[in-house]
């Protein structure tokens, strides 16, 4: 039983593939509570996605399977719930904003039919009633003429105006929890800036929480209450934004944070960029996932992986530097220094 919205607690997914097993989630755990953001950032293949849509009951099983953990919604755990039980959930108690609308939406239905048969499948109410709804849904998410937009193909849209769609789409039935899976990257960043605050302005007036999926550390300081770093199916670092961003106490963060762009570092420096790439999750490392690519790695790094330590009330960190044992060392420039002998958990 847990006191908050979702809760998922050391959550283990692989896909049986001809190849062998691909361990993709490899013991997850984060909540979110009503009205909070929480991002989770990290590399393509980090398993973000995999955990979101797992939650969402979107993954085909087989290939994929929960090998363990928990996803507790409102004190339900979900795993044990069956696909037709889970179609009451989605879309009315969470929905999701995929990253590429132009594939998202069916592009052989106006969009004002798509929003009518989705707020009919969960809504007990007319069709007239479902589409007054409809239209007045794509006016909240600043589409002009609304009534124009509902007859029209998603073609025949800008990848902005798709975009909003989809978000109306997301919010038609007032769901408690918005999954957003890189909702701007395929927008410029003006209409970026303009999705997010819209998303921002929704959260504010109907209370809806945001899961984040990003590898945008710009995005993340927009919309962020907490985040978690994750790598290699594991979350790395895990604290509210003020922690991550002013104190990261993992390597992998620090080299995510050096690699974004600087409008004050000097035009002719180059950008850093995290050597190396990321573990085969069909044989994962026996430490540290991160250990070939971090320029801090020591002996144990190899041996272990390490536990969680807690940096600060919040803020926990997965690296053997956090270890009271661990030498010191000095965070890249522009990097508080590390807390060391922070409390480790099992
Ligand atoms: Fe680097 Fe070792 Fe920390 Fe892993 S545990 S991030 S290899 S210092």
């Amino acid at each position: 039983m847990s006191e908050h919205l979702l809760d998922v607690q050391n959550l283990r997914v692989s896909f049986d593939t001809y190849a062998g097993e691909v361990q993709a989630v490899r013991g997850v755990s984060f909540y979110i509570d009503k009205g909070e953001t929480l991002a989770i950032v990290g590399e393509s293949g980090c398993g973000k996605s995999v955990s979101i849509q797992t939650v969402m009951g979107l993954l085909p099983m087989p290939p994929a399977r929960i090998k363990e953990g928990h996803i507790y919604y409102e004190g339900k755990d979900l795993t044990t719930l069956t696909d037709k039980q889970m179609e009451n959930y989605r879309g009315k108690e969470f929905s999701m904003i995929f990253q590429d609308s132009m594939t998202s939406l069916n592009p052989t239905m106006r969009v004002g039919r798509q929003m009518v048969e989705a707020i009919l499948v969960h809504q007990k109410i007319s069709r007239e009633e479902a589409r007054e709804h409809a239209i007045s849904l794509l006016g909240k998410v600043g589409l002009p003429e609304p009534e124009k937009v509902f007859k029209r193909y998603p073609h025949t849209m800008s990848g902005g105006q798709r975009q909003r769609v989809m978000i109306a789409m997301a919010m038609a039935c007032n769901p408690k929890i918005l999954f957003a899976d890189e909702p701007t990257t395929a927008l410029d960043v003006t209409m970026q800036a303009q999705i997010l605050d819209l998303m921002n302005s929704l959260k504010k007036e109907m209370g809806t929480s945001i899961l984040l999926i990003t590898h945008d550390l710009g995005v993340v300081a927009k919309m962020a209450d907490r985040i978690a770093v994750m790598y290699a199916g594991k979350v790395v670092e895990y604290g509210d934004a003020r922690q991550i961003f002013y104190n990261p106490c993992h390597p992998y963060t620090w080299g995510l944070l050096g690699a974004m762009p600087n409008l004050i570092q000097e035009v002719k420096s180059e950008l850093y960029a995290i050597p190396g790439t990321p573990p085969d999750l069909y044989a994962p490392p026996k430490g540290c996932a991160f250990a070939a690519r971090c320029p801090y790695a020591m002996g144990a790094c190899l041996k272990a992986d390490p536990p969680e330590y807690t940096c600060s009330d919040g803020h926990i960190s997965r690296c053997w530097l956090m270890d009271k044992r661990a030498k010191e060392v000095t965070p890249p420039d522009g990097v508080p220094t590390l807390p060391r002998g922070g409390k480790e958990h099992e």
